[in-house]
């Protein structure tokens, strides 16, 4: 579907005032009218449109190529806009709000229904978000409507990190592309659901479990995220992500067995890539070795672990071989997106 001229606007996102701004202005109004506009976040890159508008969100999930039963994150400028979003906020809720708003932190309330059914996929709850990023702010405020947004990627790839990876993907099937720069966080944020009394993670993201209990106690994680066989409350949850175009594989105990699985794919002719860290770089030998941040600081990872993925494609190698990481902190996270990379498949 290559058919439409994307309009590419370049903001400065140190700037003041960005709501004035004739970029943002054009490209909340292109939004407010109800096309879709790519934007960035703290987090990833979303693909904005009106979530007030079923057309609009028809467009998103056809330029991703996005499974209609996945619903979308809403996003908003202001805690103000949450009331005719929902039709209850919780105490825990409103917490959560106060704690990591704006933030990688989408939270799950009941719905009242006020936004296109394509946005909730006929659920009756919603998800809302107010990111952390002067640029995301601007274009939500000088739009002035709820704006849903998933990653501004096709469909099972790596999410966006920077404006020419959703260019790379969307050019021509989009209206526009908002380039801030690259993005900081890198995961998508932690989906929370407060329907009821103890908040359940659906997604594991930029918001840590531990920072989440500080704030109001026990929470609870959605079985289905580690244990096979449980529907995921979370529809997207279920589908394969993030995956390069080569075969991938997740080592364990990678330190003494990673070598040895690359001299067996080599010796089967295969050309294999290796994605560490800069503490591992010159321990191996193999086709392509890609470090995507410091083991030591996995805020690191996170930042550059979908950018070190689309690398991968860029390059020739038919097996990528990657290295674990501890399910502990923002851990949970990466490990959960390079699960779904690699299907699940471990050696
Ligand atoms: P993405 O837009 O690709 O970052 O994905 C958004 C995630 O939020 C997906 O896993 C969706 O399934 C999930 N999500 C969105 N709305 C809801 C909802 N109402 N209930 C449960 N999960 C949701
Ligand atoms: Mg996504």
């Amino acid at each position: 579907m290559n058919n439409k001229q994307t309009e590419y606007w370049i903001v400065d996102k140190n700037q003041d005032h960005l709501n004035i701004h004739n970029e943002i202005k054009e490209a909340a109004l292109w939004i407010k009218k109800g096309e879709v506009i790519a934007f960035p976040t703290e987090t990833v890159y979303g693909l904005g449109g009106n979530a007030l508008i079923d057309e609009a969100i028809e467009k998103i999930y056809i330029a991703k190529g996005r499974p209609s039963d996945n619903p979308l994150i809403v996003h908003i400028a202001s805690k103000e806009q949450v009331g005719n979003l929902v039709s209850e906020i919780p105490i825990l809720a409103e917490k959560l709000m106060d704690a990591f708003w704006p933030g990688p932190l989408t939270i799950i309330l009941p719905s009242k229904n006020s936004v296109s059914t394509r946005v909730t996929a006929n659920l009756q709850t919603i998800a809302l978000r107010i990111p952390d990023h002067p640029v995301a702010l601007a274009l939500l405020e000088a739009a002035d409507v709820p704006v849903a947004a998933p990653s501004a990627n096709v469909s099972g790839k790596p999410s966006p990190t920077t404006a020419q990876h959703v260019n790379h993907d969307l050019n021509g099937k989009i209206k526009g592309i908002v380039d801030g720069g690259k993005t900081g966080v890198g995961v998508e944020s932690t989906v929370v659901d407060c329907t009821e009394t103890v908040p359940v993670i659906l997604r594991p993201g930029g918001i840590t479990k531990d920072q989440l209990e500080a704030v109001v106690g026990p929470v609870n994680v959605d079985p289905a995220l580690f244990e096979e066989g449980n529907i995921p409350r979370s529809p997207g949850v279920k589908y394969t992500h993030y995956a390069p175009n080569a075969e991938m594989y997740l080592v364990n105990d990678y330190q003494r067995r990673m070598q040895t699985f690359v001299n067996q794919y080599r010796d089967e002719g295969k050309r294999v890539g290796i994605l560490t860290t800069y503490e591992h770089v010159s321990d191996y030998d193999a086709d392509l070795i890609l470090p995507c941040g410091y083991r030591e600081d996995l805020e690191t990872v996170a930042s550059h672990l979908y950018e070190t993925l689309r690398c991968f494609d860029d390059h020739d190698v038919e097996i990528i071989l990657a290295e674990t990481f501890p399910k502990q902190g923002v851990g949970v996270a990466i490990m959960n997106r390079l699960e779904k990379a690699a299907g699940k498949k471990v050696l």
